[in-house]
């Protein structure tokens, strides 16, 4: 495991946020996961791109050149060794006296390299039960904020029950999960909420679309509501690190067991990396 701060790489340990980090005091920053397979970054443009737009959505100025991110992101992978890595990275708006407007510091970037959270093979085949949720977040969850505090409480809610995700539902419409996105099949066509301020723009939910454009199947990106997924023929989630990832059980409604769709989905995009 390695660690970056600021402008060195540091042991993941050492202790060295100040207190007046404006992550730290507001969570005023944003952040990105990426998947390292066999020591390459999976879509790092993609993720790289998503956080420039993140950055300039809350007016943050970027504290290094993507290409320098780049530069440092590669030299954090040589240095952990670790060859199935997730890379974690943030960029707070800098370290100044407490105060809520801008101050006049320079942003912050942080970053750990570790290995990654394997999922089972036994829940990527059986496929994961989620339950619904009130999506309680604010209305610019395209943005990747640091503000993560809906999405931990719904997490819990559902771990603590033994569930896989948590699925918001706004207004009876099914957003996204608290860290994934959903998707729900029906009749052979692939549904997904559009890609509006509601949700992160997830880079697996562009991918899996391009890969079942290319296999022929129909995606819509139509809002459905908690009916619809509880009557679909087959539904999953997609996220850097859980990749396509079977949903078995809403709430108390156990899907069909034979997932088509889905599975052609997760292994095609499988094979984009092994
Ligand atoms: N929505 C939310 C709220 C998330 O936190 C994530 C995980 N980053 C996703 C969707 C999936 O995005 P991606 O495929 O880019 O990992």
């Amino acid at each position: 495991e390695i660690a970056f701060y600021q402008n060195r790489f540091v042991d993941v340990d050492e202790k060295v946020i100040p207190i007046q980090e404006r992550g730290h005091q507001f969570g005023d920053g944003i952040y990105e996961v990426i998947r390292v397979y066999g020591g390459t970054p999976f879509m790092l443009k993609e993720h790289l791109a998503r956080l420039e737009k993140s950055a300039a959505a809350i007016e943050l100025e970027m504290p290094y050149t993507l290409h320098e991110l780049e530069a440092i992101i590669m030299e954090g992978l040589k240095r952990s060794g670790i060859p199935e890595a997730e890379v974690y990275l943030q960029i707070t708006r800098g370290i100044s006296s407490r105060q809520h407007h801008y101050p006049d510091a320079s942003a912050v970037y942080s970053m750990t390299v570790r290995e990654v959270r394997a999922i089972d093979e036994k829940i990527r085949t059986d496929g994961i039960s989620v339950i619904l949720l009130e999506d309680e977040r604010w209305l610019n969850c395209y943005i990747k904020s640091l503000n993560l505090l809906p999405n931990v409480i719904a997490k819990q809610k559902a771990a603590s029950g033994g569930h896989g995700e948590a699925i918001f539902v706004r207004d009876g419409i099914v957003t996204e999960g608290a860290s994934s996105n959903i998707f729900a099949v029906k009749d052979n066509v692939v549904y997904t909420h559009p890609a509006t301020k509601r949700i992160l723009h997830g880079i697996t939910r562009a991918k899996v679309m391009e890969l079942a454009r290319l296999q022929s199947v129909a995606v819509k990106e139509q809002a459905f509501d908690e009916v619809f997924l509880k009557q679909c023929d087959e539904a999953f989630i997609t996220s850097t690190i859980s990749e396509v990832l079977p949903i078995a059980v809403v709430d108390d409604v156990t899907l069909p067991n034979e997932r088509p769709i889905t599975d052609g989905l997760a292994a095609a995009y499988r094979h984009l990396f092994s």
